[in-house]
């Protein structure tokens, strides 16, 4: 397989940074709710996450570029939060150093673009599912040349059953809870595939074969501030869908699409012209596309994730098995949504 080191290398770093995440959860559970605030362990497990795929993917490739979401400017002003994120690193890179904890942080604030070499990297993704104890994910692509190669997505609480199969009350939409782990990966042209977290046997991820679009259901944020519910609805009536939406944190929405639990997984910009980042959909999207689906934005363009940190070329996501998804474009323009200013075009 083409990029086997980086895969080995990426598919460790994700489990070894999965290994913090799953434990700072469970100190969350145990000590009730949190803020996310710059004393929350989601901020601590953020950053120890980063540190520790900063560090294992700069060991075997020291001249890669890493375009992150965390930078170490935060840490040096405080104290004790760097501390504590230092033991939570310690925990599973037993011997790093202060000097070089902080100076892998620091390498990921790459500009990306259009050419060369840099992974994108979101340490949590989806860090208020994390919080409530559901659902996020460790995200890990490598782009070269402005196209992503590989990605992986660590989802520390996704079951290896499908959605579905796992939680029967998932047919009545809602949002959906926990389960024991899974990591998605794909290289490009080689396919998408699913493994469990001890186990390095891998089988093949498959989009669903759903042809018709009233047929299908879908995923979303269950942010309502990430991706407009009130829009999603409306396209999903348009469409004819009869099943309510399933609502996961992050990117583990693309590994849901991509291993055919449902069809499509749709994201509308709730604020004005926000504009994704990278690092958010680098690692879901090419696991889609190798399992066999479609990923562009809501007005049917390719991601471009050429241009550096963010998406600036694209609004919204959608993400499906590629039958449905010119429907789901269409239902898109059919509604008006650009002319009613919610997605701006460039
Ligand atoms: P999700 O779990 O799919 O709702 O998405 C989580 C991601 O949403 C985070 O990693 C953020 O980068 C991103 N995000 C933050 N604010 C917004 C926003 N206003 N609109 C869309 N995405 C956002
Ligand atoms: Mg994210």
């Amino acid at each position: 397989m083409a990029y086997d080191k980086e895969l080995k290398t990426a598919v460790e770093a994700v489990i070894k940074a999965s290994l913090v995440c799953r434990k700072v959860q469970a100190d969350i559970r145990a000590a009730g709710t949190v803020q996310k605030d710059d004393r929350s362990p989601v901020t601590e497990a953020d950053f120890a996450s980063q540190i520790i795929i900063n560090r294992e993917l700069l060991h075997t490739f020291p001249n890669d570029r890493i375009i992150g979401e965390e930078d170490a400017s935060k840490l040096r002003t405080l104290p004790e939060l760097k501390e504590r994120v230092l033991a939570r690193v310690r925990a599973v890179l037993t011997e790093i150093s202060e000097k070089s904890a902080m100076e892998v942080l620091d390498k990921g604030k790459s500009a990306g673009g259009a050419s060369g070499r840099y992974w994108a990297v979101d340490p949590i993704d989806g860090t208020k599912g994390f919080l409530r104890g559901e659902q996020y994910a460790i995200a890990v692509g490598l782009i070269e040349n402005g196209k992503v190669v590989l990605g992986i997505l660590g989802c520390p609480n996704l079951p290896y059953k499908s959605l579905a199969a796992a939680v029967p009350a998932a047919s009545k939409g809602g949002t959906f809870k926990g389960g024991k782990g899974i990591i998605a990966y794909a290289v490009l042209g080689e396919g998408a595939f699913v493994r469990n977290y001890t186990d390095i046997a891998s089988s093949p991820l498959q989009v669903s074969d759903i042809k018709n679009p009233e047929d299908a259901w879908f995923v979303e944020s269950v942010e309502s501030a990430h991706s407009s519910q009130h829009w999603t609805k409306e396209i999903s009536d348009f469409l004819g869908i009869k099943k309510p939406p399933i609502r996961i944190d992050s990117q583990a929405k693309y590994a849901a699409v991509a291993r055919g639990d449902v069809p499509l997984y749709i994201r509308i910009p709730q604020k004005k012209g926000y504009i994704e980042n990278i690092w958010d959909h680098a690692a879901g999207a090419i696991i889609v596309e190798e399992a066999g689906g479609k990923v562009t934005d809501t007005l049917g363009k390719s991601l471009d994730f050429s241009r550096g940190r963010k998406l600036t070329a694209n609004r919204g996501i959608v993400a499906s098995n590629g039958t449905i998804h010119s429907a789901v474009i269409k239902a898109v323009a059919k509604l008006k949504m650009l002319e009613s200013g919610l997605i701006v075009a460039d």
